[in-house]
């Protein structure tokens, strides 16, 4: 084994490395993204027993299970996107898998999201974040730190008005510069989608989606235990199902930190 392969499971057994979950738990009260209801909706989740060690399997418990495919802590690949639908490799199955793993810079902005639940990460506090913690590598995930994820009930999760939801995201301004300035795998964050609550209403809408998947960049959706991260220096890795063109997928994402 490369010394590099043999250190990391010897600080792991150690414990000066520990892995962390970032995943949100999976069932029937999930919540989903609401859409207008022009457009057609995303199923949550249903889970029925095919058997349980009774009659129709008397040794064996399994589920069948039913979902859209951005349900719960989700990956969202570059063709769930009109803007990279064209790409080469851009869906679940034909993104090298290579691309699943990478640095994380997570960026803390819970204070600017408990006075402002529409916060949106400006290029001007993303270079703020740079200059204290480094330049964001190529090939990083950003996650956006916003606490979102301790909201437990779906009510304050969605966190809808009648003017649609309220939640936070990215500038889009700041999209373009992650995708094309630093050329990061993707970003992550803590709501139900990468884009802000009230991102359908932007010019154009839906700004971080367009972008980032137009350059081939890859979302994470519904992440929790970020604050169990440094600013640099984790490895967050996040493979979603090989769905043959799949648009996107649940999936356990996790990260090794220091601890
Ligand atoms: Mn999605």
């Amino acid at each position: 084994m490369s010394g590099v392969l043999t250190q990391l499971v010897d600080e792991l057994n150690r414990g000066t490395l520990k892995v962390v979950d970032l995943t949100q738990p999976l069932g029937p009260s999930t919540p989903v993204i609401g859409l207008p209801p022009i457009f057609a909706s995303s199923p949550g989740m249903t889970i029925d027993v095919i058997s349980k060690y009774d009659d129709k399997g008397p040794a064996w418990y399994w589920n069948t299970i039913r979902m859209g495919e951005h349900t719960g802590t989700h990956f969202d690949a570059p063709i769930h996107w009109i803007t990279g639908k064209d790409l080469p490799n851009n869906a679940c199955d034909t993104i090298p898998v290579s691309r699943f793993v990478g640095p994380a810079c997570v960026i803390d902005v819970t204070g600017d999201v408990s006075r402002d639940p529409d916060f949106l990460l400006t290029p001007e506090r993303l270079e703020e974040w740079e200059a204290e913690h480094g330049r964001i590598p190529g090939g990083a995930w950003v996650l956006l730190r916003t606490g979102w994820s301790r909201r437990s009930d779906v009510a304050s999760f969605i966190n809808a008005r009648e003017d649609g939801p309220h939640s936070p995201g990215f500038d889009a301004r700041t999209s373009k510069v992650l995708a094309e300035g630093r050329d990061v795998l993707g970003v992550g964050v803590e709501t139900i989608g990468t884009d802000a609550g009230q991102a359908g209403t932007f010019d154009p809408p839906f700004p971080n989606h367009a972008t980032m998947h137009g350059a081939g960049k890859i979302g994470l959706a519904s992440l929790c235990n970020l604050h169990q991260l440094p600013p640099t220096g984790a490895i967050v890795i996040a493979a979603p199902l090989k769905i043959v063109n799949g648009s996107g997928s649940p999936l356990r994402v996790i990260a090794i930190t220091p601890a």
